[in-house]
């Protein structure tokens, strides 16, 4: 598709090329044909008047004018030649280096397609299994149809957990959700995202210990709380009950730099650099007790730091535990 794409934008490079070349050339034939015309009849006036001797003169040879004429024209055409060829490399390579970031970018969108339908086709496929099997059950009882439909309500939930990841994930990637920035407290915002995951944390009795200090930092309150949440939902989901998670956070030059800190499962150090690609997610998560996620929030917290001009670091301990730091500019 791109390389039939590649060839007729390069004929347009090329048409617009040789259009602005060939006039140039008739136009320039023009001038210097009427001047040579012009040179030509104030010789012939000045010799037909007897305006002056004709030794007095250089000798005048018209044939040569029409002689220089022809020349100029080849002069011109080869030269317009040269401009076609070169012009037929330059327009394929230019047209190459246009199109390369819009082949990049629909092959990215292909990809995330693919791995989107692929994301949702495990949970609809489970679904459409469970309600098939129930039905071509005669003797289904009410207490089982119930059962039913409580597990499809969670597939359910799951789906639309991963379709609002995935609406977040591109609405953050397109750059559509202009951030509004504002002074904002770091220490109201790891409050409003710890009350927020509570209740996950209760379930698995595992404690939080907010050490966040009140530091102000610009950014966009809702985006950073959305940061947070990520963050300690996946401590709280990758770690054992009764365990601790603990925020922290420090200033540096121009910086404030986040600890969430726990005491869960732990990432193989092959599979950091990883980590924030989308719909990644480490051998740990997916194999033995699964635990539920898309990988689509390492992927989206990545967004949001990068659109607060801040990065992420991982250390990691397989079996004692996690520390993500973020750095955001203050
Ligand atoms: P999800 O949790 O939905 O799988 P994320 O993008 O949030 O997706 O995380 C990507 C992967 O990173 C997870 O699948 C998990 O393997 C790993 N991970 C993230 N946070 C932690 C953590 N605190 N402890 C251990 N592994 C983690």
């Amino acid at each position: 598709m791109f390389h039939s794409a590649r060839i007729k934008l390069a004929a347009w490079y090329l048409l617009i090329i040789m259009l602005i070349s060939v006039c140039f050339s008739v136009a320039m034939y023009q001038i210097l044909t009427s001047e040579l015309d012009r040179v030509e009849q104030i010789q012939r006036s000045r010799i037909e008047h007897g305006l002056f001797d004709r030794s007095s003169i250089p000798f005048f040879d018209p044939a040569l004018i029409i002689e220089a004429k022809e020349r100029l024209k080849l002069f011109l055409f080869v030269i317009d030649l040269g401009i076609l060829g070169s012009s037929t490399l330059a327009g394929y390579f230019l047209a190459g280096r246009t199109l390369k970031p819009i082949a990049q970018m629909v092959d990215e969108q292909n990809r995330f397609i693919g791995d989107a339908s692929h994301e949702l086709r495990t949970p609809l496929t489970s679904l459409k299994t469970e309600i098939e099997v129930n039905l071509r059950d005669k003797n289904l009882s009410i207490t089982e149809a119930k059962k039913l439909l409580v597990s499809n309500l969670e597939e359910v939930d799951h789906l639309q957990i991963l379709s609002d990841n995935l609406i977040k994930f591109t609405q953050y990637q397109k750059g559509e959700k202009g951030l509004i920035v504002s002074d904002v407290s770091l220490l109201s915002i790891a409050e409003e995202a710890t009350k927020r995951v509570m209740v996950n944390a209760k379930a698995k009795k595992i404690s939080i210990e907010n050490n966040i200090k009140d530091i102000i930092i610009k950014g966009n309150k809702q985006t950073l709380t959305e940061l947070f949440i990520i963050f300690l939902d996946n401590s709280i989901k990758y770690s054992p009950q009764k365990s601790k998670v603990s925020l922290s956070s420090e200033k540096t030059d121009g910086h404030v730099l986040i600890h969430i800190k726990d005491e869960g499962i732990g990432i193989e150090k092959d599979e950091i650099p990883h980590l924030f690609d989308r719909f990644y997610r480490a051998d740990k998560s997916r194999t033995k007790t699964y635990i539920q996620g898309y990988g689509l929030g390492l992927a989206i917290a990545k967004q949001i730091v990068d659109r607060h001009n801040g990065s992420i670091s991982v250390k990691s301990k397989i079996n004692e535990g996690s520390v993500f730091t973020i750095k955001i500019p203050r």
